[in-house]
């Protein structure tokens, strides 16, 4: 089908979801705009709150809805953490924006002459606008553990917590790896409807975003082709010549676009021999595992919180509700699953879309995601995730059950997808749902490999548009916008009329 990781599936009879990618935020506006995806049908709406996190005991907290309404949230558990929230806001607002600049544009390029030092000095100069207190902020940002730079304005742990579960998001990490910091910043840099930061839904679930892409593309008299994977990319003379299907068939073309992650490409989809053995060699290093199992639930009602109690909506039913009370939680569950595989307490995001979108389950009745983080790529001791995926389900049933005693005997059907499934059922190389680690060695222009950040392979006439490229994982449309950019730029249409010297 099509979509990728962004897909609408019947997953239980009568129940529909977002299987894989579950919420929006990071898509492109201009994305939307180029391929008029509103105008196709797409509609987002925004969460009335952005999550809320049921602590130990009788606890909990919201985050979002309003500077004020988190401050008072804040204040709470600390006068300090809701004095310093504007100023703290003030900061990822401001280096967002500057990525969400960067996000758009085409990295320098190592080894690329003269276009690659003015790209260079175009983009340092966005850099060297922030004042330097920002730049000190970026700096951090880039180079501290999520723990280290939220250390650095808050006390509070539900507030660290909160913050910090955006460092752990598809980062087989623990907060206090050094780096996990971006990852936190790169879950804030999107926009629902104008509205910076903020994340929402695509009535009808991701599909629906992809499904009006497919749209687009057909009315530029694009065909789509399904069930039909690539066994291998033709190269002929050190040029693209086209693909060879698993069927046999052969589609030739002097320009090959891959959006699959760039170890599966490299590894398995161009023969060896067209490639320069350094890079082979690099490949074979790119960082992949994101650490992630995904569920989905059909439910008969709606999960009843001891800290919140209710089974009717409410906004924290709207919400992302995460299950990960402090950064000592988050941790805790890396080291075990680095030992174990996987934690007795694991992380557990769940988001509830049929609260927001009555598309995806009968009146009354209810699908929820079930995002959780810091499940070993490769299970420890010979274990096998097919052999382990039941248990480690149920184990996340009852980590919310825990919260919300009614949910077990709420679930009416469960879809799992462990890192080995969603390698399966996705082409996720080792269950990554970045297409490669989002640390400071993989990203920009170093994403995938240093020299080959503009989308071009070592291969002429192949390009790269997917997440493992800039800016990374995410239903953003980024990649594929900035690859398109450059293979219009490499047919000469760019120069043509004249985009190219505005870089864009
Ligand atoms: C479980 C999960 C949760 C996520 N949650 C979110 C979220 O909530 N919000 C968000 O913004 N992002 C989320 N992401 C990340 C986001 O979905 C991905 O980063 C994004 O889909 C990447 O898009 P892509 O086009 O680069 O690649 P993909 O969406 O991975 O698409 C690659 C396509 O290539 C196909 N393919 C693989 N091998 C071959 C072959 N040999 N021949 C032909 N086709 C092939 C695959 O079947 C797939 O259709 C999530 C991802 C996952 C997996």
């Amino acid at each position: 089908m099509i979509g990728g990781a962004a897909v609408t599936e019947e997953f239980h009879p009568g129940f529909r979801n977002s299987v894989a990618s579950y919420t929006v935020s990071l898509l492109n506006p201009r994305v939307i705009a180029d391929m008029d995806l509103y105008g196709r049908g797409l509609r987002i709406v925004e969460r009335p709150i952005s999550n809320f996190l049921p602590l130990n005991g009788t606890g909990h907290l919201k985050l979002g809805g309003g500077l004020a309404r988190t401050q008072a949230e804040f204040a709470r558990f600390s006068t300090h953490d809701a004095k310093v929230l504007p100023a703290y806001y003030a900061v990822l607002d401001e280096v967002g924006d500057l990525l969400r600049r960067l996000a758009q544009q085409t990295p320098p390029n190592v080894g690329d002459g003269i276009s690659g030092l003015l790209r260079t000095l175009r983009q340092g100069g966005q850099l060297a606008s922030l004042s330097l207190a920002r730049k000190s902020s970026l700096l951090d940002l880039f180079t501290q553990s999520a723990r280290s730079f939220l250390d650095g304005w808050f006390e509070s742990e539900p507030v660290k917590a909160a913050f910090g579960f955006d460092s752990i998001v598809g980062n087989y990490a623990s907060p206090d790896t050094p780096g996990s910091a971006y990852v936190l910043l790169h879950h804030t840099f999107g926009e629902v409807n104008g509205k910076k930061g903020a994340w929402g839904h695509a009535i009808g679930g991701m599909g629906a975003i992809t499904q009006a892409m497919a749209k687009a593309c057909a009315g530029q008299g694009v065909e789509i082709l399904t069930d039909a994977p690539v066994r291998q990319v033709l190269v002929d003379q050190g040029k693209a010549a086209g693909v060879e299907l698993a069927d046999g068939r052969r589609i030739a073309a002097g320009i090959v676009a891959s959006n699959v992650n760039p170890a599966l490409l490299f590894g398995k989809l161009v023969a060896p021999a067209d490639l320069p053995a350094w890079f082979r060699t690099r490949i074979v290093r790119y960082r992949n595992g994101s650490g992630t199992f995904r569920m989905n639930v059909a439910l008969s009602e709606l999960p009843d919180f001891t800290c919140l109690p209710g089974k009717s909506v409410a906004e924290h039913h709207q919400c992302g509700i995460i299950i990960a009370p402090s950064l000592n939680y988050m941790d805790k569950a890396y080291c075990d699953a680095k030992a174990f595989g996987w934690s007795k307490k694991p992380i557990v995001e769940m988001l509830i879309p049929s609260t927001l979108d009555d598309s995806l389950a009968p009146p009354g009745q209810h699908v929820a995601s079930l995002f959780c983080q810091q499940f070993a790529p490769r299970l420890p001791d010979g274990q096998s995730w097919d052999e382990a995926r039941e248990s480690a389900a149920d184990l996340i049933i009852d980590t919310v059950n825990d919260h919300a005693p009614n949910f077990r005997a709420s679930i009416l059907g469960r879809m799992i997808l462990s890192p080995l499934d969603l390698e399966r059922t996705f082409g996720l190389t080792g269950g990554d749902i970045m297409h490669g680690h989002m640390a400071l060695d993989q990203l920009w222009a170093a994403r995938p490999v240093l020299g080959h950040a503009s989308y071009r392979a070592p291969v002429t006439g192949l390009y790269m548009c997917g997440a493992g490229t800039h800016p990374g994982g995410g239903v953003s449309g980024n990649p594929g916008r900035n690859a398109a950019r450059e293979i219009l730029r490499d047919r000469g249409i760019l120069t043509a009329i004249g985009l190219a010297l505005r870089g864009r």
